[in-house]
């Protein structure tokens, strides 16, 4: 234990992953939680008996950091993979079979022409991929221009689109191909034609086509959450119910009047610009810039065959051009069967950043638009056992063009401006949980260097 003090400002994944890297490295640590719980957008509620996730449920498995965490935490044998992997996009009155892809982007278009999802046209312009002269700007560019270029619309808007809206209810055609989705802005380095980048992407990478592409905890994220509490419980302060505001003190930091040498601020954006603007107003700024989409998640409890979807099916994905409410379904009992086998649990999400129609609704209205979707997109008739909506404001950072520049000029910023103050989250590199797991390491590190 060495007398360095240091104040973690927000006890979702990122704070409490730099809390629990300052615990291992032995300095004193606080952690300031605005909210009467720990776990940020890691929560959970239950409905019809049963314990379920209300935003993510799963993580990346090819990011090694949650799974680190997750062996960390003694948690590693408790790891399971989706049970079902087949995904579906809607096109007008149909369900069409995901073609070969990498984040959308094909790998065999003989296997796009057959999956019926894009025209014969779409599939002639996209086939012109392999044929285009180099046309790579210099400079980042939108996900939207690039597919569009070299793939063309129907690529871009039937299968690139809606895959990576269900990450980040974003919109391609403002979202940055280097920062927002670097395998892509990786594929635009590697070849002018996006289609032999993946397809040489794909035979460098280990060929295990088994290796799971999620994971979670049986036991639900919820339980890296509790392991972490208890952690920080056991070696550190925590400070629940406690909305932090910094000031500069003579000799390092004041949290809430208490003095600290360093401080890591792992909020959202919005409340980090407001917990810098006294003292780092550039990074405020900067921080101001970056857009957040807001999304509604809906779980529905139904009863079992209510649905017309194999239990192959892990869900339904919803183009933007379909203009429907639902962006995307995951059935969740075909994805995890220990949930439950005798109901049916779904989760509707609802609202990107073009479309906010959902926000004014309340809880009735908004479960009768999405039933009205569900009715036609996967036959359901049957009213829920019980449902749960979740209302997440500005919650998913959008990355627009240009957005990896503005992080290292904010970062810059801060490290004039106030040096000792860190910061970590969703909004700097990466949105997923194993990069909000490495930013909360990264500025561990950096407070203790
Ligand atoms: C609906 C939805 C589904 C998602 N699904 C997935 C998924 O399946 N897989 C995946 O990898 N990612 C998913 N994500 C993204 C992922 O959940 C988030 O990026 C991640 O949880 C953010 O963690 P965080 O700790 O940075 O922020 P948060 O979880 O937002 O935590 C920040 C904490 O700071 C606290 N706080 C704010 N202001 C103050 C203050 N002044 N003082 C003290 N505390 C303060 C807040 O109360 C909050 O607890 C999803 C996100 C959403 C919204």
């Amino acid at each position: 234990m060495t007398d360095r003090r240091v104040a973690v400002v927000g006890g979702g994944i990122s704070g409490l992953s730099a809390a629990h890297t300052l615990i291992d490295a032995g300095v004193r640590v606080s952690v300031f939680e605005s909210s009467p719980v720990l776990g940020g957008k890691i929560a959970t509620t239950t409905l019809d008996g049963l314990a379920l996730p209300t935003a993510p449920d799963a993580f990346l498995a090819r990011q090694p950091e949650m799974v680190e965490l997750a062996s960390e935490l003694g948690l590693e044998d408790e790891l399971i993979a989706p049970a079902a992997r087949e995904a579906r996009i809607a096109r007008g009155s149909r369900l069409y079979p995901l073609p070969p892809n990498l984040l959308g982007l094909p790998t065999d278009l003989g296997a796009l022409a057959d999956s019926g999802l894009i025209s014969r046209d779409g599939v002639a312009r996209a086939a012109l991929d392999l044929t285009a002269a180099d046309d790579r700007p210099a400079e980042d560019e939108s996900v939207g221009a690039l597919v569009r270029r070299r793939l063309g619309d129907e690529v871009l808007e039937y299968l690139v689109d809606p895959l990576l809206g269900g990450i980040n209810a974003g919109d391609s055609d403002r979202l940055s191909a280097q920062a927002g989705v670097p395998q892509i802005g990786a594929a635009r380095e590697l070849h002018p034609s996006l289609i032999e980048a993946v397809r040489t992407m794909q035979a460098r990478a280990t060929p295990n086509p088994d290796a799971p592409i999620f994971l979670t905890p049986q036991s639900g994220l919820q339980s890296m959450i509790d392991r972490l509490g208890q952690r920080v419980l056991e070696h550190a302060e925590l400070r629940l119910g406690q909305p932090a505001d910094i000031e500069r003190a003579s000799d390092g930091w004041h949290v809430n009047r208490e003095r600290f040498d360093r401080v890591v601020v792992a909020t959202a954006a919005d409340p980090a610009a407001n917990l810098l603007s006294p003292i780092a107003p550039a990074t405020a700024d900067g921080l101001r810039t970056i857009d957040a989409s807001s999304v509604a998640l809906l779980l529905l409890v139904l009863p079992l065959d209510s649905i017309d979807l194999p239990a192959a099916v892990s869900g339904v994905l919803v183009p933007r051009l379909e203009g429907r409410m639902v962006t995307a379904i995951s059935v969740a009992t075909n994805k995890w069967p220990h949930i439950a086998d005798d109901r049916i649990v779904l989760r509707v999400s609802v609202g990107r950043r073009t479309d906010q129609r959902w926000l004014h609704m309340n809880d009735d209205a908004l479960l009768d638009a999405v039933r009205a979707d569900l009715a036609e997109l996967i036959g359901l008739e049957h009213p829920p056992i019980a449902h749960h909506a979740t209302r997440w404001i500005e919650a998913l950072p959008q990355y627009d063009v240009g957005h990896a520049g503005r992080i290292d000029l904010l970062e810059d910023a801060l490290r004039e401006d106030a040096p000792g103050v860190h910061l970590a989250g969703p909004m700097l590199r990466g949105l997923g949980l194993p990069a909000c797991v490495r930013s909360g390491r990264t500025a561990a590190a950096a407070a203790l260097a």
